[in-house]
């Protein structure tokens, strides 16, 4: 039997698998078992910033486990302290807190905004429509996408979901006692929607007004995916907390809180923790990775990738603007909306040995790692354009 047939009899079936078999990565390509080789646009859903196996990022990871795998966080560990450091000078945030995951860090902003709003009364969390925050519960009940939630209920109490960009509700919605806003800067699952510039500025006065925190959720958008470090444009906003998580760690679980100043001592020692947060190797491979972007300017190379490719994109939407509805994003976080479900698409651009993404039905999501070749682009250009038009004439 299969390694996909033993997954299905062994695992719970919480994921749709995709129909393939991978044994191995290399650079931008993943290969099955049969030795086929697919470029992957899919990058581990944003983790894979190096896409797979890059020798500094392994040899980073190696070198550390040969010291040691994991101490306690009862220990202060150099691997967590250099990168601490090097996310403070990369994004001015003077406090990291670390976890494991996305959803973890999600889970620390709402303890963080909780512990932060109780001795000012502020105890209301607002979320928007089309967000993505994580799968436990205090992520979920920020989140307002149904299938997410069913049967989930009761949510955490004292959650407001919000339209998305709508600048009249959020004016209408927001008081003294609201202690945190979450927003991603682009909506990732939500299907690459980015804050409008007219939002984030009623965001930023409004939080001038009534002082509440501002939480960017940058675990899809940040670590220089969308060619700069971070998505939100500090010109414009400058968040209290700011989430990563995905490709932090160089493909190893990792997530943080960066917080400013006068956030660092909420918690206060015994207030939150974990056993695993911070862990050693992960913070060695995140470290290399991000020694990797500096040294090959990969933020810039992510602009260009993005750029290229959506104006290719753009270009062929033009002509077939009864397919493409819109093609959006930044850098390598980039959006095909179509006039139909996506996933025929999907096959078959895996046919041609290309791996892309679907989120909410329609939009084909492209999380290609920063080490994208131009040939690479110009073969996911064109895979796009034959496979686009082929799946609408299958549907017809
Ligand atoms: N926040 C955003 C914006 C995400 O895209 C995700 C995952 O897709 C999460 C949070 C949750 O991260 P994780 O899956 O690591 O828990």
């Amino acid at each position: 039997m299969q390694v996909p047939e033993r997954d299905a009899r062994a695992i719970m079936p919480t994921y749709g698998r995709l129909p393939l078999d991978i044994t191995h990565g290399e650079g931008a390509y993943i290969f099955d078992r049969a030795g086929n080789r697919y470029l992957d646009l899919f990058g581990g859903l944003a983790v894979n910033l190096l896409g797979n196996a890059h020798p500094r990022m392994v040899a980073a990871a190696e070198k550390q486990l040969r010291l040691y795998a994991h101490l306690s966080n009862y220990f202060a560990q150099e691997p967590q302290v250099l990168l601490a450091e090097r996310l403070k000078e990369l994004t001015g945030y003077p406090a990291v807190y670390f976890c494991n995951s996305g959803t973890e860090a999600a889970e620390a902003a709402v303890k963080l905004a909780r512990k932060w709003g109780s001795t000012r009364s502020k105890t209301t969390l607002i979320g928007f429509s089309g967000a993505f925050h994580g799968r436990s519960m205090s992520p979920l009940s920020l989140m307002s996408h149904a299938p997410y939630r069913e049967g989930y209920q009761p949510f955490l109490d004292g959650c407001l979901h919000l339209p998305w960009n709508d600048t009249a509700a959020l004016e209408r919605s927001v008081h003294s006692d609201t202690a945190a806003v979450f927003l991603e800067p682009i909506q990732g699952e939500g299907g690459i929607v980015p804050a409008s510039e007219t939002f984030i500025e009623a965001l930023s006065r409004l939080r001038e007004k009534y002082g509440f925190l501002i939480v960017a959720d940058e675990v899809q958008t940040g670590v220089g995916r969308t060619g700069t470090f971070l998505a939100a444009d500090p010109g414009l906003l400058r968040p209290d907390v700011v989430m990563l998580a995905k490709g932090i760690g160089g493909g190893l679980p990792l997530g943080a809180l960066l917080v400013r100043e006068e956030l660092s001592g909420v918690f206060g020692r015994g207030g939150h923790g974990s056993t695993f947060g911070g862990n050693p190797v992960a913070c060695a491979a995140g470290l290399a990775v991000l020694d990797v972007i500096r040294d090959e300017k990969l933020m810039a190379r992510a602009l260009h990738i993005g750029e290229t490719f959506m104006n290719a994109m753009r270009a062929f939407a033009q002509e077939s603007s009864h397919m493409i509805v819109d093609v959006r994003g930044r850098g390598c976080m980039i959006g095909i909306e179509l006039a139909a479900p996506a996933y025929p698409v999907l096959r078959r651009c895996l046919e041609q040995g290309v791996l892309i993404n679907v989120t909410r039905e329609r939009v084909i999501r492209l999380l290609p790692p920063l080490i994208l070749s131009d040939e690479q682009c110009d073969v996911a250009v064109e895979t796009l354009r034959g496979c686009i038009p082929a799946a609408f004439e299958d549907a017809a």
